[in-house]
């Protein structure tokens, strides 16, 4: 899995955030940021929750071979 966000749609509502913390932060204007952008397996499902719960569509998943 890779992951990625973009800052220009991200709305700040920080429930990626606060949904994986080990993966997703903010930085100081409150944007999302990538902290882990390939994130160990246990954590895919939580990651795949947090950007269908994304009020602007802003995670990007990306399947790539193991
Ligand atoms: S859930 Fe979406 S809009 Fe909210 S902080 Fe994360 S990337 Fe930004």
């Amino acid at each position: 899995m890779h992951v990625s966000a973009t800052k220009d749609t991200c709305a700040v509502a920080s429930l990626c955030v606060y949904g994986v913390p080990e993966v997703f932060d903010q930085d100081e204007d409150g944007l999302v940021e990538v902290l882990d952008p390939n994130p160990s397996g246990e954590l895919h499902d939580a990651v795949r929750h947090a950007a269908r719960g994304c009020p602007t569509r802003s995670i990007h998943i990306r399947d790539v071979p193991a």
